[in-house]
């Protein structure tokens, strides 16, 4: 069972398979992993015990970030994941980011961006969208139309909590005008856009 893995020089972790999204261009509707590493698909969720000893294979310092980012997303784990970033922290000063739909506060029924504070370095959003019926068209996500706007609020807060946030589309399903609208959204925001490739 994958937990750890390594891709483009950081470490990821992938904790869940948890996701309230089921989006279009998702790489789990295709395949199984990512990067050529072994099976994302989780025989079950690993508990902190069980993240903490595959961490223990790794030499975290090594590593330009911890990554959470999975087959799933990783909110769906908040507790957990706040208690491995704090164990990261305490193994050295890697800088941990969250990758994520953006959409734990619909998850959680809470504002959660306050609790990254001083676990989280930089927490890289899904924009996926300027308008809040194309996101919806592409995430699919199980809360429906008001997803959008909780994403944007989300980023928002983060903005108050976390040292660096983005932004991301994916450009194989963003049109060049469709790219343009999402700038403007960013500079709305004020959080920066990274157009990124489409990993398979
Ligand atoms: S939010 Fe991420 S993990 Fe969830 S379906 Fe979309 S791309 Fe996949």
């Amino acid at each position: 069972m994958t937990i750890a893995y390594v891709l483009h020089q950081s470490l990821y972790l992938n904790i869940t398979n948890r996701c309230p999204c089921s989006c279009t261009f998702c790489l789990r509707q295709n395949g199984d992993s990512v990067g050529g590493c072994d099976s994302l698909w989780l025989e079950h969720e690993p508990s902190l015990e069980e993240i903490v000893e595959a961490l223990g294979s790794y030499k975290l310092d090594s590593y330009q970030e911890i990554v959470f980012c999975g087959y799933g997303e990783p909110t769906e784990r908040l507790d957990v994941l706040l208690k491995v970033a704090a164990h990261c922290k305490s193994q050295g000063n890697p800088p941990v980011r969250i990758n994520t739909n953006g959409l734990s506060d619909l998850i959680w029924q809470r504002e959660t961006a306050p609790l990254l504070a001083g676990l989280v370095d930089m927490v890289s959003i899904s924009l996926n969208a300027s308008t809040k019926e194309r996101y919806l068209e592409l995430t699919r996500s199980k809360f429906g139309l008001p997803s959008y706007d909780a994403m944007l609020h989300f980023a928002a807060q983060c903005k108050r909590y976390v040292p660096k946030v983005v932004f991301t589309i994916v450009d194989v399903v963003t049109s060049a005008q469709e790219q343009e609208a999402c700038r403007r959204v960013c500079e709305r925001v004020g959080v920066p856009l990274r157009i990124r490739p489409y990993e398979s």
